[in-house]
């Protein structure tokens, strides 16, 4: 599923080493675009759920209300079939509600990108304003501008590339065509307002149509009031347009929650620049503020949001499988997906195969992680500490670092495991640091910065491509869980990075993996690394054979 950004997760299907490719419901089977349409993708999700989900769904079901009387009773969940009650509630409700704005946009008559009809007839030789530097407004910008007079986008933020800094919900090239419009025939224009022009912006019935006044000049006010449309023009910071469109993107709406189970949303700054996108969330995917509310698909991506692709079905497909892990193992018992190893050989094998074939990592990148512990007991017992070792899959980074795995682990681990944990190995696929920005494409003569490359820079190239990363990390005496700062770190080893995503040359990729798992063995007997702890229980176990 490396290259398939839209099939999704088959759930009877774990392993994605075991062959069963073939056997999925996947996306290719309905279409071979790049970008498909629509009712291809519907086609799809038809069909995956009647041949996979049938009678775990209820369809044409409404949620009208959720509701809890004390933090410790069930969520009372009052749909239109009737009331369920249960212990956790995940909300998998997407971003659906449009948002607002700022209040310069409020005007009665401009219109929402939801609004916006799939025919673009309307807008034939109309002057149209688009407000947004997203997705959305360039794609309703290429489709309008093909009949209308010309379009202008208005955005307060810098238009950030999706090929530039490898992130999805960027503006992507396809729907970026008006740029060549702008820049190289001046009929349709971008235009970067300052936020202060855009604070003192105003909108009003003009003109038998609206007008844009960008100035607080009495002139221009009183142009705009007497109507002289002659007189209204950019020079003087007055704009004529037939329709001006609000395509600021979408937030998530809590609307169908009681207020004593309102889970609280992002503030300003925390995930996004405005805040209120997102519920604010664990790094388990559970509500800051609600206990056993949990939030699935394109809402986790408050937890990459900007960074991995969490937002689009390619990356919450694994970021949804690695809640409903979480999940089986706290409230079901379950194990979270692992082998256990039998040694270093085993590990080589098994962490080349993953790197070179799993898609969760591929796609969340720098974000979900395999991981193994090295524990006391490995290091003290065994000659190859890897022995016994469990590899756990697909682990999110945030849910080690904030506590949420290590108790996951350590439950399903081998006995002792608690007090030995003392060595965290990652493994994750990272684009190069800085391999973002406008000189992504001149990376053969310049750094990431602009800057030409240095001597040593070109005789020893960083790896800038989506490559395998490992780290080793010494725990602390807390424990693994707060392990992953660069203090920790002890050891880190890129695999080179490869274009064909091939991670298996004999030099550049087998023996810099075999060379990092070495350092790990060597690392969990070398004497620096281990604590007080280790050191107690070595005397202790010298002192038993010598009794
Ligand atoms: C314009 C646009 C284009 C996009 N293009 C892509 C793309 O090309 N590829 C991609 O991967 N992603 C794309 N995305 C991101 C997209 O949001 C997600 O991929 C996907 O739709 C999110 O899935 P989801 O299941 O989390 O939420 P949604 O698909 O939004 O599904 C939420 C569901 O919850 C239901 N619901 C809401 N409230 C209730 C209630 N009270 N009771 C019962 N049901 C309820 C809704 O009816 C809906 O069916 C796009 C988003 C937008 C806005």
């Amino acid at each position: 599923m490396r290259h398939d950004w839209n099939s999704l997760i088959d759930p009877l299907d774990e392993g994605e080493l075991d062959g069963k490719a073939r056997r999925r419901l996947l996306m290719q089977n309905y279409s071979l675009e790049y970008y498909p349409r629509a009712e291809d993708l519907s086609r799809y999700l038809r069909d995956f759920a009647a041949q996979k989900l049938a009678g775990y769904v209820s369809y044409n079901t409404d949620v009208l209300s959720i509701d809890r009387q004390t933090p410790d009773s069930e969520f009372a969940v009052n749909t239109s079939k009737g009331l369920y009650t249960c212990k956790n509630v995940v909300m998998a409700t997407g971003l659906h509600t449009p948002k607002r704005g700022p209040k310069q946009l409020w005007h009665p008559k401009v219109i929402g990108y939801h609004e916006l009809p799939a025919d673009p007839k309307m807008f034939t030789g109309k002057r149209v304003a688009i407000f947004g530097s997203g997705n959305a407004a360039f794609e309703a910008a290429s489709a309008i501008s093909k009949v209308s007079a010309h379009v202008d986008i208005y955005s307060t933020s810098e238009i950030k590339l999706a090929h530039q800094n490898h992130y999805p919900g960027a503006l992507r090239i396809p729907n970026a065509g008006v740029l060549d419009q702008y820049l190289l025939k001046s009929l349709d224009t971008y235009i970067h307002l300052s936020q202060e022009s855009f604070d003192q912006m105003r909108i009003s019935d003009a003109f038998k149509a609206l007008a844009i006044t960008f100035n607080n000049e009495f002139e221009t006010e009183m142009i705009v009031a007497r109507g002289k449309e002659h007189k209204c023009t950019p020079l003087q910071g007055c704009h004529v347009y037939d329709y001006i469109i609000r395509a600021m993107g979408w937030e998530f709406d809590a609307s169908i929650f009681s207020p004593s189970v309102a889970p609280a949303v992002e503030k300003p700054g925390e995930i996004t620049k405005r805040g209120g996108k997102y519920p604010s969330m664990t790094a388990a995917y559970e509500s800051k503020n609600v206990s056993g509310l949990f939030f699935a698909g394109a809402l986790a991506h408050a937890l990459d949001f900007g960074q991995s692709a969490g937002g689009f079905i390619h990356g919450f497909r694994y970021t949804s499988r690695a809640l409903v892990r979480y999940l089986n193992v706290k409230n079901h018992g379950g194990t979270w997906s692992n082998v256990i190893l039998s040694g270093r050989r085993n590990a080589f094998e098994h962490a080349l195969a993953r790197i070179n074939t799993v898609s969760s990592l591929y796609q969340m990148y720098g974000v979900l992680a395999d991981v193994m512990y090295l524990n006391v007991g490995d290091i003290l017992n065994k000659s190859d500490p890897f022995a016994g070792v469990r590899y756990f899959h697909d682990v999110p980074l945030r849910m080690i670092q904030e506590g949420y795995f290590g108790s996951l682990a350590n439950d399903t681990a081998p006995e002792d495991t608690l007090s030995g944990v003392r060595l965290l190995v990652t493994i994750t696929l990272e684009y190069g640091v800085g391999f973002s920005g406008r000189f992504v494409l001149d990376h053969a003569r310049l750094h990431p910065t602009g800057r030409p490359w240095t001597r040593a820079e070109k005789e020893k190239p960083p790896d800038l491509f989506l490559h395998p990363v490992l780290r080793l990390y010494q725990c602390s005496h807390r424990g693994c869980s707060r392990s992953l700062r660069k203090r920790n770190l002890v050891h880190e080893m890129h695999l080179k990075e490869e274009l064909s995503t091939d991670w298996t040359d004999k030099y550049l990729h087998q023996q810099r993996l075999e060379r990092f798992l070495e350092r790990v063995q060597s690392t969990a007997s070398a004497p620096r690394v281990l604590s007080l702890r280790v050191v107690y229980l070595r005397v202790i176990e010298w002192l038993r054979r010598e009794s």
